[in-house]
């Protein structure tokens, strides 16, 4: 019988859990609301004033330092931190810091748009504590960031990664495939041109349409029509093995499910275990070029649940080569082996 290793290359590998402390601050700092963006019902966090997220958070940070909790990667998310007004963005790092000194934060890091970073405000955040960034590029293709309204243009959002990493940040691209504007093989120019850029994590939105958006309107009148949920699965799976291969992490894949986000939504490629699903697909096609019929895999431990995807929804392809349930077996190994011979047929495999 001969067996062939295949490594586990990095979408597949164990992953370290990131105990992240998310701070909404939904539109703050955002000079306009972009077409596509409810950030309230994407977070499920109404809008607050600012001084409100600082107390509260101030407190929920003391509650959980005092039971003993920790250490986390405070995060603020859903505006444009590094435009917030009157030393907002200052405030909050101070008050990062203090939680920092006690060893309760590891990390900063916030989201803003491309067009509201300067080498100036960086080295300013960056003196504070501020640790990463993570831009909301959406797309470096001048027509979609035009047709969504994004108001900068595709050499705005490339200077803008090299002036995070400049500034000695980590670096974090967000991706927005199918906006309006989008076009056959244009995700896949994106994908390549955020490869190159070499950012420490990657964030995919596939856009969706949430009520009350002007994108609602625009999809309402027939001007726009979102990817499907097939489509979407497909593109990103050939995104994360691009990713994978430049051991780029892909940290998120789609929206969180939020009870007030699933109620806005109106179109658009959205599932709970979307990720899974994506991840499931990139791994077939990692692994079938390699798989001949008399194949059985032998797959580390934590990959249980990853490989046939959500429900199963991947056993279809996989006796297309021969193999079903019990063609895959699990140990506690950290590479892929595939033992020829040793299971002629696999009778699962015959599933249909
Ligand atoms: S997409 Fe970003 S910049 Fe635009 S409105 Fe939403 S949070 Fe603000």
């Amino acid at each position: 019988m001969k067996a062939t290793s295949l490594p586990v290359f990095y979408p597949f590998l164990r992953r370290k859990h990131l105990s992240i402390w998310p701070v909404f601050i939904p539109f703050a700092g955002c000079p306009h609301r972009c077409s596509f963006c409810s950030q309230n019902a994407q977070t499920g966090t109404p809008p607050r004033p600012l001084s409100k997220v600082l107390e509260q958070l101030d407190f929920e940070l003391a509650e959980a330092l005092e039971k003993g909790r920790g250490p986390y990667e405070l995060a603020f998310f859903g505006g444009t931190f590094t435009a917030l007004p009157d030393q907002w963005p200052e405030r909050f790092l101070h008050l990062a810091a203090k939680y920092r000194e006690k060893g309760f934060i590891s990390c900063v890091r916030c989201s803003t748009r491309p067009d509201a970073v300067t080498a100036e405000n960086l080295a300013r955040l960056k003196g504070l504590g501020l640790d990463m960034v993570e831009l909301g590029i959406q797309s470096f293709d001048d027509a979609a960031l035009e047709a969504s309204g994004r108001g900068y243009g595709g050499n705005s959002a490339r200077a803008a990664c090299k002036l995070v990493r400049e500034a000695g940040l980590r670096l974090g691209v967000q991706l927005m495939p199918g906006l309006p504007g989008d076009i056959p093989g244009l995700f896949r120019r994106d994908v390549e041109t955020a490869v190159a850029l070499a950012p420490d994590c990657v964030r995919l939105y596939p856009c969706v349409v949430m009520d009350g958006t002007p994108l609602a309107e625009t999809w309402r009148n027939g001007e726009y029509s979102p990817w499907g949920l097939e489509h979407a699965k497909d593109e990103l799976a050939d995104a994360l093995l691009a990713f994978g291969q430049a051991e780029i992490p892909v940290i998120r894949m789609g929206l969180a499910p939020e009870a007030e986000m699933n109620a806005s939504l109106l179109a658009g490629p959205w599932h709970p275990a979307f990720g899974q699903s994506v991840r499931a697909l990139a791994l077939f096609r990692y692994l079938a070029p390699e798989i001949k019929g008399d194949h059985v895999i032998v797959a580390p431990n934590y990959l249980q649940g990853e490989i046939f995807g959500h429900a199963n929804e991947l056993k279809r392809r996989y006796a297309s080569l021969g193999l079903g349930f019990r063609s895959i077996r699990f140990e506690g190994r950290d590479d892929f082996l595939l033992e020829r011979g040793n299971l002629a047929v696999d009778p699962g495999a015959k599933i249909r």
